[in-house]
């Protein structure tokens, strides 16, 4: 996993909650571009997209501003985590992200695996909630796969998810 982080949060608290949210989604993380992003405003939603492109631009990973290509073969997704705003549920949305990441994971297992019927977007409506009737068979994967291992995994790696929330905390207080 190549990860970019353009967020104000520290990648010592962030990637291994993203990493560690490749497991049991089958995805391999060698090579994955993972991008996070944030939001300018503290709405609380966690969004995700995940890529087939073979390559992405990483434009703001240069001081200088300018666009560098970064290739990769094996997938790419984007994280984007709402801005750290005071008094907010720090672990609920460290849970999300982790469980946003996992979701997207998903999709880029299916991407490794070559099933590229149609573009495994994580869309979203205006809420911040995938439609209900989302009923692509990519994204039911993601749902599923989701619903069905993010408990136990969420328990098991408890410690780099309150790690991460604790640092959140420290971001909207600073
Ligand atoms: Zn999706």
């Amino acid at each position: 996993m190549k990860f970019y982080n353009k967020t104000c949060i520290s990648s010592a608290a962030l990637e291994p909650v993203l990493a560690a949210a490749a497991q049991r989604t089958g995805a391999r993380s060698t090579g994955v571009i993972v991008k996070a992003t944030q939001r300018r405003h503290s709405w609380p939603g966690v969004a995700g997209m995940a890529h087939h492109a073979a390559f992405c631009y990483a434009w703001h990973l240069r001081r200088n501003g300018g666009k560098r290509m970064v290739s990769t073969d094996g997938g790419y997704f984007s994280i984007t985590i709402p801005k750290p705003a005071e008094n907010q549920d720090w672990l609920h949305i460290a849970q999300e992200i982790f469980k946003m990441a996992m979701h997207e994971w998903v999709h880029i297992h299916d991407y490794q695996l070559g099933l590229r019927h149609t573009p495994a977007f994580a869309r979203k409506n205006a809420s911040g909630r995938r439609p209900r009737h989302d009923s692509r068979p990519e994204e039911l994967r993601a749902i599923n796969c989701v619903d069905e291992h993010s408990p136990a995994l969420l328990l098991k790696h408890q410690d780099i998810i309150i790690a991460l929330a604790c640092e959140l905390e420290t971001r909207a207080k600073s």
